[in-house]
């Protein structure tokens, strides 16, 4: 199933395109994002919640910038590894809708959890921290909801036990 684990990551990373040389790749990968909402828009700016292990495992293509060669490329989901499911998933809307307010205490501010596209740009052989930017905002196709939390009430909608990025059923693979 091509996914990338740590090791083979590490190893591409390492060295320029093989195609041209070229140093600058780019990295496309399903990340989890902290999203604030008020009644169900974005309300303040998202923020990356994943760490180097899960952006690792959620990288579904590595690009040479220059000549578009592609060093790794998986169309399998990249959550739960379903086989040829991420162009479905990255041109499907979510399926947990965002309520515009807490069923049980009527709050409009609520947060979203979500699994979102983004490209980071990054240099071979360089390392350092990589910053993504999202391809897909909320509301955009791609961009899939996993859950909504109320302050007060907690937990007020999810993906339950389907994956959240292309929607196979559970139960999901434990990520690193
Ligand atoms: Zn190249
Ligand atoms: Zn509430
Ligand atoms: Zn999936």
């Amino acid at each position: 199933m091509g996914q990338l684990d740590e090791a083979t990551f590490t190893a591409l990373m390492a060295r320029p395109c093989p195609a041209c040389g070229n140093a600058r790749l780019e990295l496309r990968s399903m990340l989890d994002q902290w999203i604030p909402v008020m009644v169900a828009d974005v309300a303040g700016d998202p923020r990356w919640i994943h760490d180097g292990e899960k952006f690792v495992d959620g990288t579904y293509r590595i690009t040479c910038a220059s000549c578009r060669h592609d060093m790794f490329a998986s169309d399998d989901c990249p959550r739960c590894h379903a086989p040829g499911a991420l162009p479905a998933a990255l041109a499907a809307p979510t399926r947990v809708k965002v309520p515009k307010a807490c069923p049980t205490c009527r709050a409009k501010e609520l947060v979203v959890i979500a699994m979102v596209p983004s490209m980071t740009m990054a240099t071979a052989g360089a390392g350092g921290k990589h910053t993504p930017r999202e391809l897909a905002e909320l509301g955009d196709d791609g961009c899939h909801v996993v859950s909504v939390t109320c302050d007060d009430c907690g937990e007020i909608a999810s993906c339950g036990t389907a994956c959240p990025v292309c929607g196979a059923a559970g139960p999901l693979r434990a990520r690193p």
